[in-house]
């Protein structure tokens, strides 16, 4: 299904609140799409832009590949880790952004001895984690968090956590140690199958402009 609330020649594209946005915003001026009103001061959840026929939506991560999938976004921006976890039935993704680079890391307080026992890995990305270990052959726990995984093995909670990493101020701070690189996220154009089909010239020039812009 492609945008319901869009008409035929509109777009509507579902940007990550945070970080992703406002390195998107630069990308998405760059290609001429610019928000009528400044998206951290305005409390709408649909911005008009300086192109008539496309709208904003902004919207937590996790959401972004849900509102691409059924087609209330044509178009969204949302980094790896995300698209890693989400368990739809899919949609496209054409264009790596090169927007809001990190790591996903593997982090402790140092090597823990797992001879006797599993470890016990805290992560919100438990998929994602899962994979990792499987390919190595080791089983874990997952411990599933929602935030602040920097606190678990502080308190016990778990061994180790997966996490996106930047600086790397964050782990520093809390005495954490990143130990293995599992892989690099950065965020990704994602495209709903039936609008890329319906609204094909529309949706391939976006790309095209964008994919010019990141070049
Ligand atoms: P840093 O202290 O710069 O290593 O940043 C780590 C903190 O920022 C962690 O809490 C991460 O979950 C979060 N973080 C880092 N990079 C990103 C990103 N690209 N998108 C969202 N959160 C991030």
């Amino acid at each position: 299904m492609a945008s319901t609330f869009a008409g035929l020649d509109e777009l509507v594209i579902a940007v990550s609140k945070g970080r992703i946005l406002r390195e998107a915003l630069p990308l998405l001026a760059a290609a001429g799409i610019e928000p009528c009103e400044d998206p951290d001061v305005s409390r709408k959840l649909i911005l008009e832009t300086s192109k008539p026929n496309i709208k904003l939506v902004i919207i937590r991560a996790a959401d972004v590949p849900t509102f691409v999938e059924y087609g209330a976004a044509d178009v969204g921006i949302a980094g790896k880790d995300v698209l890693l976890e989400y368990e739809g039935n899919g949609y496209y993704e054409p264009l790596d952004l090169k927007i809001a680079a990190c790591r996903l890391m593997l982090a402790g307080r140092g090597p823990v001895d797992n001879s006797s026992r599993r470890l016990r890995v805290a992560t919100k990305y438990a998929a994602t984690t899962r994979r990792y270990f499987a390919e190595k052959g080791v089983q874990i726990e997952i411990v599933k968090l929602y935030g602040s995984m920097e606190l678990a093995p502080l308190v016990g909670l778990a061994d180790y956590i997966v996490d996106l990493v930047d600086t790397g101020n964050t782990l520093k701070a809390n005495g954490l140690i990143a130990m293995e690189h599992v892989r690099d996220v950065t965020s990704r154009l994602i495209v709903n199958k039936a609008s890329m089909k319906i609204k094909h010239a529309q949706i391939t020039g976006l790309i095209g402009s964008l994919a010019a812009v990141v070049a």
